[in-house]
């Protein structure tokens, strides 16, 4: 039960409730209670003064030895109140007098009996009289009384007036207001744990409704989105965030199927080229040996063909892994450059195309240099490729401030401006049946995806900087080492 994050607020809830519930009442209590007892001492005294002024006033001139007394009695008569209980004391401490022995019911007090002057705690309030603080409490194993001692002086002696007032309708209040406590805290909790189950329960139920939905979503419909209630709530951005992920996810699916889609399509075609030889020159027993060696000759063409395109899916998996190793050294990329240009004479010979180079010695590079051969080779490939018979290829290496800009025009026909954002795709080829047949191994459209790749492998970047219809320009730009 504890599991389910809706119970865990709900209890986390209810108990903050009862915390606050529970202080709030003991403070209340002890606020109330406290000035309850100050107005009963306020209310003593204002008696005392009463009785005090009536008892003066019925003294006589000519005081006889039980005027105080007599005196005492009238003011005992003048201020009758129930609960009350005055008792008129000598200086010893001993009672001459109390409201309890006047006439039967006027003071009635259902506790009260004389025997409470007798006990220690009225004792102890008696020999306060005169002190600061003349209160005490005198408890009977009930309510008890709160009790105040004043001295008086009449006929030039000395006594004592003590107060008694029952404690027994405060103490009725407060056990009335201990009482409400007591049904209405546990009835606010109950509502407060209710109405919390209610709105976590409300508040959570999106998230049930993502889970159910996200636990239904597989590669069949990696489309379905997660509905979003309130997208400006944390759950709505959860939700949101959750829809985003899933949008990167489908569109990292979709790129992966439609790579794995144009890999086995570019796979096909030599393989099928492969089969439909060998069985055609296999179809007829009495080939000439310049037949077989034509076929044998296509058959090694497409199988060259076929390799290279494996080659460079294997390094694209790798590089989007991120497992192709780098092993980087330090090598002069002018030198680099002048190598891959002696490689590419050859073919350009064949197609009477000018290699022009204007490379600046000393370039010092860190990096891997294989690679950045395949780069410089891919360029250098391309441009004698797509360039007529009689053109020119210019390959110009340079440092321009803190970089190293390598450069491979071409007199081509260029590469149409709607076409020229899409080159650096995997298996884009502009003209797929001139890049075929011009050539005896027209790639797969994934020269320029790896060419990208080591560019920024290293760092750096390529991009095709101008083409149209007089050539096109592709530019690497790679960091100098700081010297
Ligand atoms: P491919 O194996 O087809 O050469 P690339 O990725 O190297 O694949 O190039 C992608 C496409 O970009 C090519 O098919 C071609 O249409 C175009 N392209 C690349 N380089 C040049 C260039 N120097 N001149 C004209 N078109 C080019």
């Amino acid at each position: 039960m504890l599991d389910s994050v809706r119970m865990r607020l709900t209890l986390w809830y209810t108990a903050a409730v009862a915390v606050v519930l529970i202080l709030l009442a003991a403070l209340t209590y002890f606020l109330y209670a406290r000035n309850i007892a100050q107005r009963t001492d306020s209310n003593l005294v204002e008696l005392t003064d009463a009785f005090t002024t009536t008892f003066n006033a019925e003294l006589p001139g000519e005081i006889g030895p039980d005027a105080p007394q007599k005196a005492a009695r009238e003011a005992m008569l003048e201020h009758r109140f129930r609960g009350l209980v005055f008792v008129f004391l000598d200086a010893e401490g001993q009672p001459l007098l109390s409201s309890l022995d006047l006439p039967a019911g006027v003071l009635s007090n259902e506790h009260l009996t004389p025997e409470l002057f007798a006990s220690p705690g009225f004792r102890a309030v008696s020999s306060l009289a005169g002190s600061p603080r003349p209160f005490r409490t005198i408890h009977d194993g009930r309510n008890g009384f709160r009790a105040y001692a004043r001295p008086l002086s009449a006929a030039g002696r000395t006594f004592i007036l003590v107060v008694l007032q029952s404690r027994h309708p405060q103490q009725e209040l407060l056990q009335d207001i201990r009482s409400a406590f007591l049904w209405i805290i546990p009835i606010a909790l109950l509502l407060a744990g209710l109405g919390g189950y209610f709105l976590a329960r409300k508040s959570l139920s999106p998230v049930a409704a993502m889970a159910s939905t996200a636990r239904t979503i597989g590669a069949a419909n990696l489309h379905d989105r997660l509905g979003v209630s309130n997208p400006r709530d944390e759950l709505g951005q959860l939700a949101i965030s959750f829809n985003e992920l899933l949008d990167r996810l489908e569109a990292s699916f979709e790129r992966q199927r439609r790579f794995i889609a144009d890999a086995s399509h570019e796979l096909r075609t030599p393989a099928a080229i492969l089969r439909g030889e060998t069985e055609v020159t296999l179809s007829r027993p009495d080939r000439s040996p310049a037949e077989y060696r034509e076929a044998l000759t296509i058959l090694r063409d497409e199988s060259q063909r076929l390799a290279h395109i494996i080659e460079d899916l294997f390094t694209l998996t790798r590089a989007d892994a991120g497992q192709y190793p780098i092993n980087s050294r330090d090598f002069y990329l002018d030198e680099l450059a002048s190598d891959v240009l002696r490689h590419a004479r050859s073919l350009a010979h064949v197609k009477n195309i000018t290699l022009t180079p204007s490379i600046e010695p000393e370039l010092l590079f860190h990096g891997d240099e294989a690679l950045l051969r395949r780069l410089l080779l891919n360029l250098l490939d391309n441009a004698i490729k797509y360039t007529p018979a009689g053109g020119q290829v210019t390959i110009e290496c340079k440092k321009n401030l803190a970089q190293y800009v390598v450069s491979v025009t071409d007199t081509g026909p260029g590469i149409s401006p709607e076409l020229q954002p899409r080159i650096f795709e995997r298996f884009f080829r502009a003209d797929k049946v001139r890049a075929r047949s011009e050539t005896d191994s027209g790639g797969a459209g994934l020269g320029l995806s790896i060419a990208r790749w080591i560019a920024e492998a290293h760092h750096g970047r390529l991009e095709l900087l101008r083409s149209d219809t007089s050539g096109s320009t592709f530019s690497v730009t790679l960091p100098a080492p700081q010297l």
